[in-house]
């Protein structure tokens, strides 16, 4: 078969769109990047999608290339059946028909995903945890959420929301999480809880707010507070992603989000404290993600490839 084929990919998120071409086989041969600026409102934003998956499709056109579908990734409830952006907290999506609206204005078939389980399709399809079948991929960052990919398909669940991880109970005394209860594992072990509860213990001392990546930084320099936070927001981690253990049985568990950059700062530890929770569960690999923030937007191609049922043969699962 002739292979001039491509799919137009969109990973929307609060601040920026990440958009590309992408052949069946992963190759990207195109990148763009384009502001959300989601204060503009959520039909503004649409209005910019719907433009820039259109000029990503001629362009494709110019270049002698065929557009076969559209795959859209976007953060917050996604109901990925019906194709609607359900709610989004930084978008500003209420009920939003993405797919139908993207299929009306393009006439291409089109696939809309979550951003997590979109970056958790490619991680276990192309990234780190290609060729281990079982993946749960956990990001953390702001919040924290999971995909479990089996056989490279991300669990959507009945209404949109699997692999919520960062809702699971951790530390019933703990803070108080953005969801309303407390001792959330995202209300512990985010890199913004972890910059939270240091500027906390540091009290009056702390000279600026301190992220979580130089809270890894001074607990690795020896500093006592950020070796005595960095560790209680791993001993949290470790207990969450043993639930998740408990649950799916993965292979392997693929670490992304802005925490999973402090690298084996996180790695190390954490594989040792999950290690001390496995009774009789087989303990997962614990690695890095390998894509970066490219995940989303090779995941949303993904999806739009899955839509049109093309998936590259030499993909390994
Ligand atoms: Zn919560």
């Amino acid at each position: 078969m002739s292979d001039d084929r491509v799919v137009v990919a969109l990973d929307v998120g609060g601040t920026g769109m990440k958009c590309a071409l992408v052949r069946p086989d992963g190759v990207v041969i195109r990148t763009e990047r384009h502001p959300t600026d989601a204060a503009r409102g959520p039909a503004a934003v649409v209005g910019t999608i719907l433009e820039v998956a259109g000029g990503l499709a001629d362009k494709a056109r110019a270049d002698g290339l065929t557009p076969i579908a559209v795959g859209i990734a976007v953060p917050g409830v996604v109901d990925e059946a019906r194709g609607v952006a359900v709610w989004s907290a930084n978008v500003g999506f209420r009920d939003v028909p993405l797919r139908d609206l993207t299929v009306t204005r393009l006439g291409l078939p089109t696939a809309l995903g979550h951003d997590v389980r979109v970056g958790g399709l490619a991680e276990a399809r192309l990234g780190a945890g290609r060729g281990t079948g079982h993946v749960l991929f956990v990001a953390i960052g702001t919040g924290i959420a999971a995909a479990h990919v089996v056989d490279g398909t991300a669990a959507v669940g009945s209404h949109g929301a699997a692999g919520e991880i960062g809702h699971i109970l951790v530390r019933p005394d703990g803070p108080r999480c953005g969801c309303g209860r407390p001792g959330c594992l995202e209300a512990v072990s985010s890199a913004a809880a972890i910059g939270r509860r240091y500027a906390q213990l540091a009290g009056g001392t702390a000279d600026a707010p301190v992220t979580a990546a130089e809270v890894a930084e001074r607990a690795a320099a020896g500093e006592p507070l950020a070796g005595r936070v960095w560790q209680e927001a791993i001993e949290a981690l470790a207990d969450g992603l043993a639930s998740g253990q408990a649950l799916f049985d993965v292979a392997t568990i693929v670490l992304g989000g802005g925490l999973a950059q402090a690298g084996d700062r996180l790695l190390t530890p954490l594989r040792a404290a999950l290690h001390e929770r496995m009774t009789f569960h087989r303990e997962p690999q614990l690695v890095a993600a390998a894509l970066g923030d490219e995940a989303g937007c090779l995941g949303a191609a993904l999806l739009a490839l899955d839509a049109v049922s093309v998936r590259d043969p030499q993909e390994k699962r």
